[in-house]
Order: structure tokens, then sequence, then C-alpha cells
């Protein structure tokens, strides 16, 4: 018996039109079961590309790996992200990600349970700029 499962690389996938602003490709890496299933995937968004506002159940990691992008808590200032940090979204904590104005970002994000997703983040939040 092999130790070892290796899976072919499954279809990207186009981020929904409901959860996200703009051109986002997904690539899954893993999808867990349970009660709080843990997802890791990486997130590609293109110019101007953004989540719409959400939530995770028991919170996310996100690790950024290329380019330049911007994250923002509910009521807290747009922040920038760049290759090399973390982010970590608090349980229930409301927030969006995306690539920042004019840049590409991509992101593994690491996430345990369901998303709860709200309204698209508007062209005025989108361009606001970070302190
Ligand atoms: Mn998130």
């Amino acid at each position: 018996m092999s130790l070892v499962e290796h899976h072919p690389k499954n279809p990207t996938a186009r981020g929904p039109a409901e959860w996200f602003t703009g051109d986002v490709f997904i690539d899954t890496i893993a999808r867990g079961h349970g009660d709080t299933p843990l997802s890791v995937a990486h997130v590609h968004f293109t110019l101007g590309a953004r989540t719409a506002w959400h939530s995770h159940k028991a919170g996310q990691t996100l690790y950024v790996t290329e380019g330049e992008g911007r994250v923002q808590a509910r009521g807290g200032p747009v922040a920038v992200i760049r290759p090399g940090e973390v982010v970590v979204t608090a349980p229930g904590e409301w927030h969006w990600h995306g690539a920042a104005p004019g840049h590409l970002m991509t992101h593994l994000a690491v996430s345990e349970g369901d998303a709860t997703w709200g309204e698209h983040v508007s062209d005025t939040e989108y361009l606001a700029d970070p302190p």
C-alpha cells in the first residue's frame, strides 16, 4: 500500500460572480470533511478583482504568494498585503480580500468551515487609499 496519494491537477475553477467582483481563478488544493472542514486553495485575483464581503465560520489564514493585494475588516482601514505576508481572520469576522488596483495578487487560502457571503465590495470601498 502506498503512503502517498498523488492526485492529478484539478481544472482551475472560475470564482463565481455571486462571491467575487472581476476575474478570479481558484485552484483547490485540499478539501476536508467534518463539522468545520479545512480547505486549502490557491486563489488568483486579476486587476481590480476582489471577494465580496464575507466571514468564515472558523476563521481563515491567507498567505500571499504573488503581486500586491488589499484586505479590509469591517469597520477597519484598507491594508496592503504583499508576498510572504500572512493575514489571519478570526471566526465570524466580516472582511474582503483581493488584488490591489492595477496589480495581480495570488494567495493561498486556508479556511475552516463554511463562509457566509454578503454584498459586493463597491468601487468606492475598493479604491479607498490605505492609510
Ligand atoms: Mn476570507
